[in-house]
């Protein structure tokens, strides 16, 4: 298998805090994201694992869940349970 650069992993995390909700069944959510573009040949571009740790701190500080995209499915976790899943047990460094 040849290793080719494949999006960073932290790319695939995102948590969406509640803005604005309507009279109806409208709502406006704002998402927060690592905001990263990079590749890599491992898992994570150099320093994303920390990046991703961050973010989901910040999920974790404010009760947000978060949502990690792979292909067509999509993943919503608490940030300690999308934590666990990477590995790490617990957010603070
Ligand atoms: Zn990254």
């Amino acid at each position: 298998m040849t290793s080719t650069n494949q999006p960073c992993a932290c790319a695939r995390y995102s948590f969406e805090v509640l803005v604005h909700e309507g009279p109806t069944s409208e709502a406006v959510w704002q998402a927060t994201t690592t905001e990263c573009t990079a590749t890599t040949q491992s898992k994570f571009a150099p320093g994303h694992d920390a990046k991703l740790r961050s973010l989901l701190a910040q999920a974790q500080a404010g009760g947000h869940l978060i949502r990690q995209v792979s292909g067509r499915a999509v993943v919503i976790a608490d940030a300690a349970t999308a934590a666990a899943a990477l590995g790490w047990a617990n957010l603070t460094p």
